[in-house]
């Protein structure tokens, strides 16, 4: 008996809309090229099935959610990828210059950091001292919305990343 993972048209469709109507509001662009962004939605499905999260579709999973918070779609390093290259690492998003094809499209080297380079930093606060203010500042990790609050919210308001992609910032 196979044990592949199914994932039918219908959700790649679904989650492909949804990624596309987000990140238009949002200010981000999904790769125009239609059939390669839905296969990377595919992959993004199959690891979520798979792992019970969105685990970036060009990046290896360790099956450990925490040591992949990093990792989960859309990426901490989705931003500074679009920044400096016009894409993201896996090219699901890319920039509006991307988008309007003034900039090409190339592959771009992976900044993410080795395990242990990021546990390090895992134990390390965003900001060092302490804040005076009545409650604690939170930015989300993927586009750096920041909110005072005493929970972060459940959902990033402008990349809709979820609660557990926020870090104390102050
Ligand atoms: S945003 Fe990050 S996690 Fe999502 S597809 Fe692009 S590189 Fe992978």
């Amino acid at each position: 008996m196979s044990d592949e993972i199914q994932v039918t048209e219908e959700e790649v469709d679904r989650l492909y809309k949804k990624l596309y109507r987000e990140a238009e509001a949002g200010g981000y662009h999904l790769n125009p090229d239609v059939e390669q962004t839905k296969d990377l939605v595919r992959g993004i499905l199959v690891n979520e099935k798979r792992y019970g999260y969105w685990n970036c579709p060009c990046r290896l999973s360790s099956g450990i959610k925490q040591d992949d918070l990093d990792i989960i779609c859309p990426c901490d390093y989705r931003d500074p990828d679009l920044n400096d290259y016009g894409t993201c690492y896996c090219a699901l998003y890319v920039s509006q210059a991307v988008l309007e094809g003034t900039q090409k499209l190339r592959p771009i080297p992976e900044r993410r950091l080795p395990l242990e380079e990021r546990q390090k930093a895992w134990t390390k606060p965003a900001v060092a001292g302490t804040s005076a203010l009545p409650y604690p500042v939170w930015r989300c990790k993927v586009c750096g919305y920041l909110c005072a609050r005493d929970e972060p919210p459940e959902v990033c308001p402008v990349c809709k990343a979820k609660k557990d992609r926020f870090e104390v910032f102050m």
